[in-house]
């Protein structure tokens, strides 16, 4: 376990309604493991505020740990919202077993919106350790702009012949040319898109009413829940 002050060092604008934060770590022994999450406290008005996170950075990005976060209507969202390199903040970690498995297994990864924080992380770390799984993101999102580390996916899904990233895109505004699915993730979309599902390895991560729907999903195709691994962003729903 570690904790730290430091102060916040570049907030990178994602998607028109998601910011990623980043915060020098500065050769203290802070480690973690992709998919996992920490504390995160800021003051608000003299008060501190604190609220949990998914690290969006990898442990092979040295030097800074990264959140990101969808900036909402709430005090902490909108403290966030204008938090600027120089604040302070105090980050203590880390938790939790959303973790990569110990054995090579194919893996799929679901995610909705916001939820693709920490399986970016894992992404990063497979493509950076060129690891290789065998694995396929599934990232339901409302609409096109929505798609955080749209770019960075693709690139890594490029580079990596073991990496696959389908886009399904829920909302009525789809420009006519897109190429990826539309709709929800359904249990047929699942079959569709990941034939080879009984196979795999389930990650599950969004606001807690989308991991249930999507564990509902997969429990009508078979899945066994003991083959699911859920994160669920609780503060959302
Ligand atoms: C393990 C974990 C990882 C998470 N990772 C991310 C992430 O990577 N990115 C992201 O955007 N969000 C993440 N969240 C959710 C995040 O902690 C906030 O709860 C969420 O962002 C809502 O904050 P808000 O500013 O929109 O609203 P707020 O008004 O701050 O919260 C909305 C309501 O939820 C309550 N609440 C806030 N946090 C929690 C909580 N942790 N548990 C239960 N109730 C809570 C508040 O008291 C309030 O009533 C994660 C949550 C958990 C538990």
């Amino acid at each position: 376990m570690w904790e730290f002050e430091t102060e916040c060092q570049e907030v990178i604008q994602r998607t028109p309604n998601i910011k990623s934060f980043r915060f020098p770590i500065r050769g203290k022994n802070v480690r973690y493991r992709p998919g996992q999450f920490f504390f995160f406290t800021i003051k608000i008005r003299g008060e501190e505020a604190l609220h949990h996170f998914s690290f969006s950075s990898s442990p092979t990005e040295e030097g800074y740990i990264e959140f990101t976060k969808r900036i909402t209507a709430s005090d902490f969202s909108q403290a966030l919202n204008v938090l600027r390199p120089g604040d302070w903040a105090r980050l203590r970690g880390p938790e939790g077993s959303f973790t990569l498995p110990a054995r090579l297994r194919p893996l799929a990864l679901l995610s909705g919106g916001i939820g693709i924080t920490p399986l970016r992380s894992m992404l990063r770390y497979i493509a950076d350790k060129d690891l290789p799984f065998e694995v396929v993101l599934l990232y339901s999102n409302n609409s096109v702009e929505d798609i955080a580390f749209r770019h960075e996916l693709d690139s890594i899904a490029g580079g990596h012949p073991g990496v696959r990233v389908e886009y399904v895109i829920s909302g009525p505004t789809v420009p006519g040319d897109w190429p990826g699915k539309r709709g929800f993730i359904t249990k047929d979309l699942v079959a569709e898109v990941i034939p080879d599902y009984m196979t795999r390895l389930f990650y599950i991560s969004g606001p807690p009413r989308m991991v249930i729907a999507l564990e509902e999903q997969l429990s009508a195709l078979g899945v066994p829940s003991a083959q699911l691994k859920r994160d669920s962003f609780t503060g959302y729903d």
